[in-house]
């Protein structure tokens, strides 16, 4: 008797282990295509996976083979450019393929459901609800009357909650549903959104929208690098109008959240339609609508952060990546990707352009515009024709400092105080003060699970610890010695609003940070009460720093960052140019000329200066120089192995075994024919504790790789990456892969 042939599927499952399973399609379904859903039994459980290849043969035992339970999908929920890019990053990341396939979708999909249209929340009346006496009913049914006028012409959910606030008008409408009165309409039939004519594009936007637009429909990279307030945002949207009229869809990321509503405006003003947002605040729900809206192409414009850049989206056009350099980025955890980076990769499969646009773009970025990879748009002017703020440097040595503040600082404050304008003061750290210290013993409040400060929250009367989020009262009594003599080290947000709330007590001093935004709409309604533009002080962390458009704010104060002049992390100058062009230009955006003080110990620091008479591009040519000396990125290449695990012994023992390994490896490379010797090829660099040598209670260490062949880099992390599972032990310890890492 003939035996079915044997087909297998090769899946990725959402387990942390970097291979695919392989399962046995039973004779009695069709075989799934590659990226469709199935469900199997896993060590006992059912299990969603995606199938990744088909296959005649197995490596798996016959006896110890499982057949496919299910197929969920019948097509694939991706796109082949998509599902070309997800295989990519797999092979780029080194990570478990169920892992990266579960990130890029809504959580709705990483299990069983099946893709359906999701009930539509836009409503109409429909020939019954339009036949109804509204005068009758109203005296019987009040709020239904009432509803059925709002309906007089199609409308949204979202433009029925802000028409009833806070009643509950869903059970209303359930109800006249439910007689035949309303149905659903698609969301466009209730957009109904005016396009409005921007301004006259200057020279220098008018010609990156013409270089970009000369790539519509091709693939092309280019870096639009233009100083804070030049009108970046317009050239996006000009070239987005262009992509709508070719009937493509439009992809926008931003760093964060706090800047999508923002953008959301801009895009309904200037293209007349409603923007589909996808970012982490959204329900389980609101993610799958987005999901679908992008996939079905209802969503002509998407607007999201990080993740976002794995929307569905079968006719994107054109990508831009807004603030390119932000690290916000970068994935710190499970899966490590760098959305700029997919992003790259996604506009060459999906054959668009993609613009990424930064007054401070990442070094990175700026080397590949230099060798020509990327399209380098220049605007150096603010499209306002507004100036650049004037820098001052406060030296602090000797100075009477009182909660973090200069004498000299103060006045300026109160300067602007009296002139009625607004001022921003930046530190980046939350909280009241970093330590809390025993003036007696020297004793100070540290996490036990991190070993490091726990920051003094005054408001919240709690010790945080700012790594793990373990929080514990404050105590009264230094615990090593009893004194009462505890003493708050440092400035925190809090610390600084409340000084200087209490020197301007007529003026709102605001503080902008994650405690003070923690409720739902807290930084909109912050962000609200400033463009109204009455007097005020703005007392924030690097939140403040990104993209808002604050046009009154005409002084920016700069506290606290001489620990990064100092720092042993390479990019820490980097960083902090970015950080200090992205406050100052928060400044001056307005009528009033703009100022930034900063206060430091060091103002003769020689990137302090260069930064402040040169700019970022001088000070970013001059680091770029450094690197190529120093053979680091982007002129090498890096991946780092972390590894962290509540046993010390075990965790060092493993890392050193892999370093012995990779060594191994590396030391069978000779010199290549571009005569790059062995360790300009391979260099491992390690154990090493992590820049955060304990959080949580677990010890952490890493074993960093670099080399200036990316293919040789690729092909150790592969080895180490099948090493590591087969080391003893190895269970015990979390692993994880960061390619091109961006901090230690
Ligand atoms: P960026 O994105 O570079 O920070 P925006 O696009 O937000 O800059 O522009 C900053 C301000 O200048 C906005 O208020 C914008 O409306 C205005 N603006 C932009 N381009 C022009 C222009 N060509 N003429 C006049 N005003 C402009
Ligand atoms: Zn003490
Ligand atoms: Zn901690």
């Amino acid at each position: 008797m003939p035996e079915n042939p044997l087909i297998i599927a090769r899946l990725a499952l959402v387990v942390p282990l970097n291979r695919l399973f392989d399962y046995r399609v039973p004779a009695s379904m069709s075989t799934p295509t590659p990226g469709c859903r199935v469900e199997v039994k896993f060590a006992g459980r059912k299990k969603i996976g995606w199938v990744v290849e088909i296959s005649d043969s197995t490596d798996v035992p016959e006896g110890k083979l499982l057949g496919l339970e299910s197929i969920i999908d019948e097509r694939p929920a991706w796109s082949p450019a998509l599902w070309k890019l997800m295989i990519w990053c797999w092979a780029y990341y080194h990570h478990p393929p169920g892992e990266i396939l579960a990130t890029a979708l809504p959580p709705l999909l990483r299990g069983p459901s099946p893709v359906v249209a999701p009930l539509s929340e836009s409503w109409r009346l429909t020939a019954d609800g339009l036949a109804q006496d509204q005068q009758k009913l109203h005296k019987r049914a009040p709020r239904q009357a009432a509803l059925l006028q709002a309906l007089a012409q199609p409308a949204s959910a979202a433009s029925l909650a802000t028409h009833f606030e806070n009643s509950d008008w869903r059970s209303v409408l359930r109800k006249l549903l439910a007689k035949g009165w309303l149905e659903t309409c698609p969301a466009a039939a209730a957009a109904n959104l005016e396009a409005k004519q921007g301004p006259k594009l200057n020279s220098e936007q008018q010609q990156a929208l013409t270089g970009i637009s000369q790539n519509l429909g091709r693939y092309a990279t280019h870096l639009l690098y233009g100083v804070t307030g030049s009108g970046k945002t317009e050239v996006y949207l000009q070239l987005a109008k262009q992509v709508l009229k070719r009937k493509q869809q439009v992809l926008f990321l931003v760093p964060e959240i706090g800047l999508v509503p923002q953008l959301q405006r801009r895009v309904q003003q200037r293209l007349g339609l409603e923007p589909v947002l996808v970012h982490s605040a959204q329900s389980d729900g609101e993610r799958y609508r987005a999901w679908y809206l992008a996939a079905s192409g209802e969503a002509r414009v998407v607007i999201g952060t990080r993740s976002a850049l794995f929307s569905a989206l079968p006719e994107l056009g054109l990508i831009v990546v807004d603030e390119e350099h932000d690290s916000a980025y970068k994935q710190q955890d499970h899966w490590r990707y760098h959305a700029r980076d997919v992003a790259v990769k996604r506009a060459s499969l999906e054959g668009c352009p993609l613009v990424l646009g930064s007054a401070t773009p990442a070094l990175e970025s700026l080397a590949n515009a230099e060798v020509g990879r990327y399209q380098l748009f220049r605007l150096d002017q603010r499209a306002n024709k507004r100036k650049m703020p004037d820098w001052q440097l406060l030296e602090m040595r000797e100075q009477a400092v009182v909660d973090g503040l200069l004498p000299e600082t103060l006045e300026l404050l109160a300067d602007n105080v009296e002139r009625g304008l607004q001022s921003l003061v930046f530190l980046n750290r939350r909280g009241y003060a970093p330590v809390l210290m025993c003036r007696w013993c020297g004793w100070q409040a540290d996490c036990d699970r991190c070993d490091s400060p726990m920051t003094w929250h005054h408001r919240a009367n709690h010790l945080a610890c700012h790594r793990c989020d373990s929080r514990r009262p404050v105590p009264q009594r230094c615990p090593a010695c009893d004194s009462l003599d505890l003493h708050p080290l440092g400035e925190g947000t809090e610390r600084v609003a409340d000084y200087l709330q209490a020197q301007f007590p007529q003026t709102p001093v605001i503080r902008f940070d994650r405690d003070s935004t923690r409720r739902k709409n807290a930084a909109a309604d912050i962000l609200t009460t400033v463009g109204k533009g009455e007097a005020c002080i703005l007392v924030g962390t690097q939140m403040l720093a990104k993209g808002h458009h604050l046009p009154r704010v005409s002084l920016a104060v700069i506290l606290n960052i001489d620990q990064s002049l100092f720092s042993t992390d390479f990019r820490a100058i980097e960083k902090l140019a970015q950080l200090l062009t992205q406050v100052s230009g928060r400044a001056g955006r307005g009528d009033e000329p703009g100022r930034v003080v900063l206060q430091t110990y060091h103002p003769q620091h020689a990137q302090l200066q260069q930064l402040i008479s040169g700019g970022y591009f001088s000070l970013a040519e001059t680091m770029l120089r450094e690197r190529v000396e120093a053979g680091l990125p982007p002129y090498s290449y890096q991946a780092i192995l972390r590894a962290e695990s509540n046993q010390q012994g075990e965790l060092t023992r493993a890392l050193s075994q892999l370093t012995a390994y990779a060594e191994s490896l590396a030391a069978q490379l000779s010199e290549d024919s571009q005569g790059l010797s062995g360790a300009e090829q391979l260099l491992v660099l390690g154990p090493m504790p992590a820049l955060q040598a304990r959080r949580a209670g677990r010890h952490r260490m890493i074993l960093l790789f670099q080399s200036h062949r990316r293919p040789l880099l690729h092909w150790l992390v592969k080895q180490i990456s099948v090493e590591l599972e087969r080391l003893p032990g190895s269970r015990k310890i979390r692993w994880a892969i960061d390619i091109d890492p961006q901090d230690q």
